[in-house]
């Protein structure tokens, strides 16, 4: 994603490289910049400076980091004993901490129950799972090498694999996912070994040519580095809803790659596999807990995250809960201490199970979500170098305008600037390090809207609950064995928790005497913007130029006018907004920018289905287009989203009001320009499945 941080020390950095460059003689013309070398005097934005010294002091990423090592010691799959025992772990915390309204919930996940567009998956306990080599002779099997343990490594055992205990050869199918790769091998009663997932291969392997069981050393999450570490072994899954009962065992790279050489030189290997797992009917388990507000109880501000994942999963996520957990901590010892006011709106804190439990959370509890005003979500937050890390602060789609996206932003570039100025020798008054963390600078990328987790239900058009997401991309240990505590930096985390509370205590307090600040640092951020869009208008068609141009300022316009959901906006502000945004429009070029088309018919959303058209091991859509082509809207790729970024923000979009051209007009607005008939087919899709409805 594009960035458009606020560069304070980066600029003096950018600048002393450059000045590195010009020929001797030019460099004259050169003046030093008045900033260079001074110290950082750098006051918070947006909150009073006592409320980010108190936070600066007592927030601990090392606390929060011992936190994260006992979540990581746990295999915390959705709905299971692992995750179950993470939840009354946190919840227990939560209560020391001075925390209110905990609670460990329950909600059935049963296979069939439907949360909006999410059905309920089973429970899946894994007990015990082991694959050895063993060796045959004349009818009498010795055990050899033991392969994989879960014991071990959890990790290696594929999520929903069922029991079972098979004695066969191996063999090599290569991806596994096409009749082209069983062609010319007899595989019934084997086991085959993929290099694909044992999702895609499962139907051909197992139901059509009678496989045993899978073991598969498929990529997930491929990044640059996903091939440089063989020892790594990926978190695999199988469907969740499938009837049949089958397993997939999990190998490294250099274990399958030993395996295949063996098969190709003409030899037999074969192995024992024991399985010990069921799906059965179970219990989703969120916590959810509470600091009461004063006055504005029914509005709650919230952080969330999610605890589940394969063990250790300690940046993926043990490292959102735990920070999530220290602001908890930090805000609830600050106002016992008397350091900070009660916030007037409360705060809510969210453990839950990726995505489905928050859809679970969303649907079950409506009266709670209602009082949701917004999100800072935090999902892969302590990466620390190793992991080759870069730290994303994110923000809400185009579908929903807010003022809140700036608020994330001015704590990121607040942190960034700070933290540079420290490890560059210059001060900075908030270094936010920890005494066994880095003192790397945080570089954060102030970007935009980014789909990948439960970030984009908040961001829902049927919830609307704006969001800053705060999350690491890309880190090269995700989904594997050696996501572990060792790669996570106590200081990053102590900084994610920075700006969470930063950003938390600012949207709870919230008043009218707030707005003329904010509108201020949103003018800074909406120029930023306007350098972005100027730059991506110049290469479009003079007629995406002007549409692009038309939708970005109502935009901006609509982003200012969320601050009202809030706070109340004064006359003098209001008046000064008006006068910006109409300089702004001349800048830009607004006059030659018509009104938008009006289309029929229009599209509103079916309020029976509410949530996006895929969630967490279920496709809401295509089970409900019952065999019928998947729209080519999600195959499509455009200047800056991809198919699934495209039709969520289609979906979002509709809201009675727009015909198919002004939803095409800012979908191409937000990723690129996306034709009509693209857009078009896609309703029609989500007609079909019942999602919308349309009127003339
Ligand atoms: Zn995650």
């Amino acid at each position: 994603m594009i960035v458009a941080r606020n560069h304070g020390a980066l600029g003096v950095a950018m600048w002393c490289a450059a000045a590195w460059l010009i020929p001797r003689g030019a460099s004259a013309q050169v003046t030093a910049p008045l900033s260079f070398g001074v110290k950082s005097t750098a006051t918070v934005p947006l909150i009073p400076e006592a409320t980010g010294e108190a936070l600066a002091n007592e927030l601990s990423g090392s606390a929060a980091k011992r936190n994260l090592e006992y979540i990581t010691r746990l295999h915390r799959m959705r709905a299971s004993k692992g995750f179950r025992t993470a939840a009354d772990f946190v919840a227990a915390r939560a209560r020391d901490y001075g925390l209110t309204d905990v609670k460990v919930h329950e909600f059935p996940a049963d296979g069939h129950t439907m949360y909006g567009t999410q059905k309920a998956r089973l429970g899946w306990d894994p007990d015990f799972a082991e694959l050895w080599e063993v060796r045959v002779d004349s009818g009498r099997t010795t055990p050899v090498t033991r392969i994989a343990s879960f014991e071990d490594e959890p990790v290696i055992l594929a999520e929903d694999s069922d029991s079972a205990d098979v004695t066969a050869e191996v063999v090599d199918v290569g991806v596994g996912g096409t009749d082209h790769d069983y062609a010319g091998k007899n595989v019934r009663g084997k086991l085959v070994l993929l290099s694909g997932p044992p999702t895609d291969a499962a139907a051909l392997a197992i139901d059509k040519y009678g496989a045993k069981g899978m073991l598969s050393d498929m990529p997930n999450q491929v990044t640059a580095w996903w091939k440089e570490d063989g020892n790594l072994i990926r978190w695999g899954h199988l469907d969740a809803f499938e009837a049949r009962h089958t397993f997939a065992f999990m190998l490294s790279q250099k274990q399958a790659g030993a395996m295949r050489a063996r098969l190709a030189s003409g030899e037999h290997i074969t192995l024992h596999a024991i399985v010990k797992a069921a799906r059965h009917p179970s219990s989703y388990n969120p916590v959810t807990a509470l600091i009461p507000g004063t006055d504005l109880r029914s509005e709650e501000i919230v952080l969330s995250c999610h605890l589940d994942h394969q063990r250790p999963g300690a940046n993926d996520n043990a490292s959102g809960c735990a920070t999530i957990l220290e602001v908890g901590r930090t805000i609830s010892k600050l106002i016992a201490d008397g350091k900070i006011a009660r916030p007037s709106r409360s705060i809510r804190f969210v453990w839950p199970c990726e995505v489905e439990c928050t859809m679970v959370l969303f649907n079950a509890e409506p009266e709670m979500r209602a009082r949701f005003k917004a999100v800072i979500h935090m999902d892969m937050v302590g990466g620390a170098p190793v992991t080759k890390a870069v730290f994303h602060v994110n923000v809400s789609p185009l579908s929903l305008p807010t003022f809140v996206n700036d608020v994330g932003h001015v704590f990121g570039a607040f942190v960034s600037d700070e933290s540079e100025a420290y490890a560059e020798g210059n001060g900075g008054k908030y270094p936010l390090v920890s005494g066994e963390g880095g003192k790397e600078p945080l570089q954060a990328d102030l970007g935009e809207f980014n789909m990948g987790s439960d970030n984009e239900l908040y961001t829902e058009g049927s919830y609307r609950i704006p969001a800053i997401y705060l999350s690491d991309w890309p880190d090269r240990y995700i989904h594997t064995n050696l996501d572990t505590p060792a790669n996570i930096d106590a200081t990053k985390l102590q900084r994610a928790a920075f700006i969470g509370a930063a950003s938390v205590l600012f949207l709870a307090n919230m008043k009218s005497s707030d707005v003329p600040a904010l509108w201020l640092t949103m003018q800074s951020a909406a120029l930023h913007r306007s350098a972005t869009m100027l730059e991506r208008r110049a290469r479009l068609t003079p007629a995406e130029a002007t549409t692009y141009t038309r939708e970005y300022l109502a935009q901006e316009r609509a982003a200012f006018e969320s601050i009202a959901g809030f706070a109340a906006i004064s006359d003098s502000t209001r008046r000064g907004a008006d006068a910006f945004f109409g300089k702004l429009g001349e800048t830009i070029g607004v006059s030659a920018v018509p009104s938008p088309a009006k289309t029929s018919p229009l599209y509103a959303r079916n309020p029976a289905v509410s949530g996006p058209t895929i969630v967490f091991g279920y496709d809401y859509l295509l089970e409900h287009l019952h065999g019928a082509a998947p729209p080519r809207l999600l195959s499509f790729t455009g200047a800056r989203g991809t198919g699934a970024d495209y039709a969520y923000e289609v979906l979002n979009f509709v809201n009675g009001k727009r015909g198919a051209q002004e939803i095409r007009d800012k979908v191409s607005a937000e990723f690129g320009p996306v034709s009509i008939e693209l857009v078009t087919e896609y309703l029609r899709a989500l007609e079909t499945a019942g999602m919308v409805t349309s009127s003339k």
